[in-house]
């Protein structure tokens, strides 16, 4: 049986625009992530599911890409016997951990210290916890991971797909060729490797590296059509991881041109690259300079220093 793939558009407050949901009707009736919790992201989707003959009621199981609040945050109105599937690295996200969220605040704050950015305890503290504002309080019920099969539909592989989110999941249904890709590559804006906080007692992931390693992947799988998170549906992704992959080197480049006029710290680089978005986007930002910095010195092309506690950069 050819599954159903069922696409609901639901609005955001962030930049990205609308998120999409699918709906899988397969053994099972599954709901491939839900939106932020908002009161127009409710609405849009009861009103979507409406339109297909469905009903909150018919869920049957949510499986979630990765942990972000626009993918996660209508659990809420899930019923209480819906199942939860998802990477176990969903789980203190979703579940709004506290300790977790003190772990995120205790890592970011001598990390970005180093980086040279000038944050102050209760910047950082409300930085962690803007980022759980249309999120949900729910729990993974069904632990997935790279090999297994989605329940209710055999067909669909699970893939690791890390950069992005450590807990980035992404789905190929190996009969037909359609991937559900979540934020992993997108048409209308390049999907950025974010910092999280690591395992406790763990190095933090280099996640621009693992990003590049996933798209990397794509390109040797028999995909045909990606359903993503956000944009157009992606029939020709290996032209657009391409100039993915183009803009990455081309910013690496540029870094690189930098460091060899002068050493800098991440931050320093940071409002260089992203003069007007710094300030607005601070931890994207970062994110992404820290990302390129990562990739250089993986290359050998850089190397740090540190000074009074502060690390600094330089080419070779
Ligand atoms: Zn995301």
């Amino acid at each position: 049986m050819k599954e159903d793939i069922i696409q609901l558009s639901i609005p955001t407050p962030f930049a990205v625009g609308d998120v999409y949901a699918y709906v899988l009707k397969g053994e099972a009736v599954t709901l491939v992530d839900c939106g932020p919790m908002t009161e127009e992201a409710e609405h849009a989707f009861v009103t979507q599911l409406k339109e297909h003959r469905l009903s909150i009621d018919d869920i049957d199981q949510v499986v979630l890409t990765h942990h972000h609040a626009d993918h996660v945050g209508l659990l809420n109105l899930m019923k209480p016997h819906v199942r939860v599937i998802g990477h176990q690295l969903n789980e203190p996200y979703i579940s709004q951990d506290p300790v977790f969220k003190q772990r995120q605040v205790d890592f970011m704050i001598p990390f970005f210290q180093q980086l040279g950015v000038p944050l102050r305890q209760n910047e950082c503290e409300k930085m962690v916890k803007q980022s759980y504002t249309y999120s949900c309080t729910s729990h993974v019920d069904e632990i997935i991971k790279e090999g297994d099969r989605l329940s209710g539909h055999e067909h669909f592989f699970v893939m690791e797909t890390p950069g992005h989110a450590q807990s980035h999941l992404s789905f190929l249904d190996e009969r037909t060729g359609n991937f559900i890709g979540g934020d992993l590559l997108l048409t209308t804006i390049s999907s950025n490797p974010l910092m999280e906080a690591p395992d406790e007692g763990e190095e933090r992931q280099k996640s621009l590296l693992q990003y590049k390693a996933s798209l990397n992947r794509l390109l040797r799988l028999p995909i045909k059509t990606i359903y993503p998170g956000h944009g157009q549906l992606i029939t020709s992704h290996h032209e657009l991881i391409e100039e993915r992959f183009k803009k990455q080197e081309k910013r690496a480049n540029t870094m690189y041109q930098l460091l060899k006029q002068k050493e800098m710290t991440a931050f320093h680089l940071c409002r260089k690259l992203f003069p007007v978005m710094y300030e607005e986007a601070l931890f994207l930002t970062m994110s992404e300079t820290v990302g390129q910095l990562d990739v250089l010195l993986e290359a050998g092309r850089i190397e740090e220093m540190q000074k009074d506690g502060i690390v600094y950069y330089r080419a070779n």
